[in-house]
């Protein structure tokens, strides 16, 4: 992304400039971080590793949201005749060129309904919005500019009407044959129109993808338990799955397994049995019970990273069980699962459906508030977004407890990112930010 320009002081009195970064000193940035990627390298390594989803056949009505696996194509053009744009009378600009004038109505074109003769000379169709224009006519007059006399018969013109005024040419939006969406475009809900217009009754989506969540831990119990001594309720299964379904996937909840290797190797080898990706949670820092890794390892499943050179998230694992089944290690903290999720499977899942658009949109903000950096590690802090006075984009870090503070991280709606090695950045800096769905 090009550093956006010098601006000096914005008339917010933040002073807005890029970059205005203190460093960390050399000998702390470079202590040893070996086997960990960067957050680009992961996305790339995601994007590789993961096939596109087949295609399946659905109807309109269950399109919404889903991704096209074939391009729409315009059979019509449209307007698909010369369309009126007003309520008037449809007229030859030229017999109106003295106006006031008085013309013979002939007719009357509503929309469904036209009036299908050649307009002559002297003579005016009543219109309606959306009706076919005659022949002959060239421009419609607004009927707030008319009066009719005579029963209806004749109509006087109060003013002159440029030529093609309120007519929408046959083709001027669309002509047949044109590409209107591509594949790989995620169907919304301005889009059902346009496939509806062309007679998209059914189509080809890429299918969705199949996710189960998994979360680890002994101190988890079920959302309707209360929790005993040590216990806390699970919650990562809620938020990954609905972060799941929100990216187009068909979700499984798998049952707790605790931090016990043989359970989980049961439950993730249950799971790839039906899925095309399993979202574990927890179990993959360094700790006695942190059972995931090994449990991948038992099942032979491929490792492609088992570290991330960001915070918070840095454990994230990325592997394939040998049936093809993908699987996302994040680390427990409700508020790393979120930005993990969002960065990694996220990405998966719209390459699974075939997706065009980036799974996460950088956008560039004004910082309200000073943040910090981390050696080695590229951070996302959860901020709010708003735009202020000037119309310029601000982000909000917000104060939070850590990774573990995920009832302040309900709050956020982007995450701003602090590049690997910037001991801090100041308020008004420009900087990047990742809008969360
Ligand atoms: P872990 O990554 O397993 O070391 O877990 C890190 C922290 O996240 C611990 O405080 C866990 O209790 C918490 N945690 C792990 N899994 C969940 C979960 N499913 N729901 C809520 N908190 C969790
Ligand atoms: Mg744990």
């Amino acid at each position: 992304m090009p550093p956006p320009t010098l601006r000096g002081r914005s008339k917010t009195g933040l002073s807005v400039f890029w970059p205005q970064r203190k460093s960390f000193s050399r000998e702390k940035a470079q202590k040893s971080q070996r086997e960990m990627i960067s957050v680009a390298e992961a996305i790339q390594i995601i994007r590789q590793q993961t096939a596109q989803l087949p295609s399946e056949r659905v109807r309109i009505e269950h399109a919404l949201g889903r991704v096209l696996a074939e391009d729409v194509v315009a059979d019509t053009d449209l307007p698909p005749f010369d369309r009126a744009q007003m309520d008037g009378y449809a007229v030859r600009a030229q017999d109106v060129k003295e106006a006031p004038v008085r013309l013979r109505i002939v007719g009357e074109s509503a929309a469904g309904r036209g009036w299908h003769h050649q307009l002559e000379e002297g003579q005016a169709v009543r219109i309606m919005t959306g009706a076919p224009v005659p022949a002959g006519a060239d421009s419609v007059q607004q009927v707030e500019l008319t009066h009719e006399l005579k029963d209806g018969t004749v109509v006087e013109l109060l003013e002159p009407v440029d030529l093609g005024k309120s007519i929408v040419q046959r083709g001027a939006e669309i002509k047949a044959g044109e590409v209107v969406l591509r594949a790989g475009t995620t169907i919304n809900a301005a889009m059902m129109a346009v496939l509806a217009a062309f007679g998209y009754a059914q189509f080809d989506v890429f299918r969705k993808p199949r996710v189960a969540v998994l979360a680890t831990g002994t101190e988890l119990v079920a959302v309707d338990q209360k929790p005993g001594q040590d216990q806390i309720r699970d919650s990562n299964n809620y938020s990954i799955s609905a972060y799941a379904e929100l990216a187009g996937a068909v979700v499984e909840r798998m049952p707790l397994t605790g931090d016990e290797t043989s359970l989980l190797k049961k439950q993730l080898a249950e799971a790839a049995k039906r899925c095309d990706l399993i979202v574990t949670s927890g179990g993959v820092s360094m700790g006695v019970y942190d059972v995931t890794k090994a449990a991948l390892k038992e099942l032979d499943a491929e490792s492609f990273f088992e570290r991330v050179a960001l915070r918070p998230g840095k454990p994230t694992v990325f592997a394939r069980l040998p049936n093809g089944t993908l699987v996302f290690g994040l680390p427990g903290n409700p508020v790393s699962v979120s930005v993990t999720f969002n960065l990694f499977a996220r990405t998966a899942l719209l390459t699974m459906q075939g997706a065009t658009e980036p799974a996460s949109k950088r956008e560039t903000a004004v910082l309200a508030r000073s943040v910090k950096g981390t050696v080695d590690r590229e951070s996302y802090l959860p901020a709010q977004l708003t735009t202020n006075d000037d119309a310029e984009l601000v982000a909000f870090p917000l104060k939070w407890g850590g990774s573990s503070d995920f009832v302040a991280f309900a709050l956020t709606t982007a995450l701003v990112i602090v590049p690997a090695n910037v001991k801090a950045i100041e308020a008004g800096s420009l900087v990047s930010v990742l809008r969360l769905s």
